[in-house]
């Protein structure tokens, strides 16, 4: 993969973010995800799902000053979207409320599908 790619893959959405700075911020939050708290550096999978979320949407005028910008795995990312929120934690707050109800429907989309999936999970 180029390394453009690469960059851009570390960026996640947000166009203009460079790799120096998306791991700035992925250091200094530790690499987990500030929502739902999934670990980047626990395995590979996990790493390769970061991305840099802006707290204040960017495409609503939030800025990429470290402040506004967090380490955020992509399902999260998804769940939030262009959402503005009054806080950090209001946005979390949603996020993991947003996160429990997809997976009820997670567990019931298992049950229906039978045991042979279940073990899956
Ligand atoms: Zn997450």
């Amino acid at each position: 993969m180029p390394f453009k790619k690469i960059a851009k893959f570390f960026s996640g959405p947000a166009p203009h973010i460079s790799r120096d700075e998306a791991m700035k911020v992925f250091q200094r939050d530790h690499f987990k995800c500030q929502y739902c708290g999934l670990d980047g550096l626990h395995n590979f999978s996990n790493w390769l799902v970061l991305t840099i979320d802006h707290v204040h949407p960017h495409a609503k005028g939030g800025g990429r000053h470290m402040e506004n910008l967090v380490t955020c795995c992509q399902p999260c990312n998804v769940v939030k979207g262009h959402r503005v929120f009054a806080s950090r934690e209001a946005a979390k707050k949603f996020v993991l409320e947003k996160r429990e109800e997809w997976h009820r429907a997670f567990q019931d989309q298992v049950k229906s599908h039978g045991s042979a999936h279940a073990a899956q999970r």
